[in-house]
Formats: structure tokens, C-alpha cells, sequence
């Protein structure tokens, strides 16, 4: 099962509408999905429709090591795509963990007990800070993927967030790898817009995604439907940006498989 967390510490950004519509986008084409929503506000867990009442175990379980990964999933509306629901009880894991013995370990070490062919890839979406809940993130994944909103302040917060990888690279999981960055909420028609995204390609280089998310209503009306915008309105220039973004991934991940092959 290949991990890839989605994250940024800024709010705002991109992060749930990108691993719902990434992880939809996987599914879509066969891949069995797995999506862990680690953010109290449990975004993730409503865009994809899951309610409150059947979230009756979440995140917050897996991660005290009251339940596993497997006893928590829940089946979305999108065939081949399982969560792992969030509930606000996971507001009070950044103090609880701190107690607890290998306390940024708890998912990696959960994610590891899942049989290995259950899922053929496990994403997972960041609450907006670099606490417990992200650094249980980043140490259980191979690979990060990191949303930046296309506004002035973009690269703003990006040294910290890479800072805090090197550090769990150095220490605790040397695999972790930065799948790319990408950026979001792209308005062609704002010339910020523009210099923000060659600022960044500038900065940044190739670890920069060629697909641009744009700004896009029906992106922002989907979680409202409880459904992924893929599938609330696939045809969307939204939905349509996030499949070219899953075809890019894809072919990262096999780029990376054919290098670890060698
Ligand atoms: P984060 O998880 O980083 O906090 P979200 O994915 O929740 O960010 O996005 C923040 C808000 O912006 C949400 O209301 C979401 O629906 C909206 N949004 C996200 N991406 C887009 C986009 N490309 N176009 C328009 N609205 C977007
Ligand atoms: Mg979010």
C-alpha cells in the first residue's frame, strides 16, 4: 500500500478538496483507496458523505490504539474508496498523544498492521497545523503531496513545512519522499494568479505538478452534496484538472517504483 499524505499547515488551501478528489480519481481507475481524514473538523469525512452517525469509530480510535484501521473503515459512495472518518474527538489527540508512548508513530504503526492487500494506495488528509496529528502523518508516509493556494502568501509557511520533513526524514522515516506540490484555486484571469504560479514553478522547480487546479465553483458546492466533485459534476474544469492530476501522480509513483526497481 503506497502512503501519500496530503499536506500544508495553512487552512484553506486545497488540502480536503485534493484528497477527496484525488482519492476519487484513483478509484475510479481500480485503485482501492484508502482515505484517512486526520483534521478534527472532519471534512473530508462530510464531502464524501459520511455522517456523524456512522462515524462510530474515527481516527481519534486508531490513533489512542482503541481500534484498528480495519475495525474503523467506513464505505463511501464512491465504489473501491474507504475512509477512516474523523470526529471532533480528534481536537483533543494533539494533548492525549503527547502522554502516550511513540506518540508520532501511532498511524504509522496502525497503517502497518493492515493486511498489505487490502488497499493499493492510502491518502491522507492534514488538519491545517504542523502538531501530533501532521507529524503522525508525515512519519507514516512515503510520500508528500502539497497543496498551495495560487495567492500572494503561497510559498509563506513552506520552509517550515520542509523543514519539519527533513527532520522526520533525518530521524524517524528516511523514505519519506515529496511526491510534488500543487498549486490550487488558480484564476486565470488574475494576474497574481500567474505570478504566483511562476513564482512558485521558479522557486520550487520540478517537484511542481504541470496540472494547475483551478478556481472552480461546483469544487467548493460538492462537499455540500456529500459527494466528490468528480461525481457531483465530472465534466467540471475542477474535476476535470484533479483526473489530470491523478494521471500525474500515477505516473510519479511508477517513476519511483521503476527507480526503487533498479
Ligand atoms: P483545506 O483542507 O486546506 O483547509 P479545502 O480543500 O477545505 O482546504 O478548501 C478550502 C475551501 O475552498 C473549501 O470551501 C473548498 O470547497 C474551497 N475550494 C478548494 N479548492 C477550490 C477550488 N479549486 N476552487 C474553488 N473553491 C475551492
Ligand atoms: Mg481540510
Amino acid at each position: 500500500m503506497i502512503r501519500i499524505t496530503v499536506a500544508n499547515q495553512k487552512g484553506g488551501v486545497g488540502k480536503t478538496t485534493t484528497a477527496i478528489n484525488l482519492a476519487t480519481a484513483l478509484a475510479a481507475i481500480g485503485w482501492r483507496v484508502l482515505l484517512v481524514d486526520l483534521d478534527p473538523q472532519g471534512n473530508a469525512s462530510t464531502g464524501l458523505g459520511v455522517t456523524r452517525d456512522q462515524r462510530l469509530r474515527s481516527s481519534y480510535d486508531v490513533l489512542i490504539g482503541e481500534a484498528t484501521v480495519v475495525e474503523t473503515v467506513v464505505a463511501t459512495r464512491v465504489p473501491r474508496l474507504d475512509l477512516v472518518p474523523a470526529t471532533v474527538d480528534l481536537s483533543g489527540a494533539e494533548i492525549e498523544l503527547v502522554d502516550l508512548s511513540h506518540r508520532t508513530e501511532r498511524l504509522s504503526r496502525a497503517l502497518a498492521e493492515v493486511p498489505d492487500d487490502r488497499w493499493d494506495v492510502c491518502l491522507v488528509d492534514c488538519p491545517p497545523s504542523l502538531g501530533l496529528l501532521t507529524l503522525n502523518a508525515l512519519v507514516a508516509a512515503q510520500q508528500l503531496l502539497v497543496p498551495l493556494q495560487s495567492e500572494f502568501f503561497a510559498l509563506e509557511g513552506l520552509s517550515q513545512l520542509l523543514q519539519t520533513v527533513e527532520r522526520v526524514r533525518q530521524g524517524i522515516n528516511p523514505s519519506l519522499e515529496i511526491l510534488g506540490v500543487v498549486l490550487t484555486m488558480f484564476d486565470r484571469r488574475n494576474n497574481l494568479s500567474q505570478q504566483v504560479a511562476e513564482d512558485v514553478r521558479a522557486c520550487l522547480g520540478p517537484v511542481v505538478f504541470h496540472t494547475v487546479v483551478p478556481r472552480n465553483v461546483r469544487l467548493s458546492e460538492a462537499p455540500s452534496h456529500g459527494l466528490p466533485a468528480l461525481i457531483y459534476d465530472l465534466k467540471c474544469p475542477g474535476s476535470e484538472a484533479y483526473v489530470r492530476l491523478a494521471r500525474e501522480v500515477m505516473g510519479r509513483l511508477a517513476r519511483l517504483k521503476e527507480a526503487e526497481a533498479a
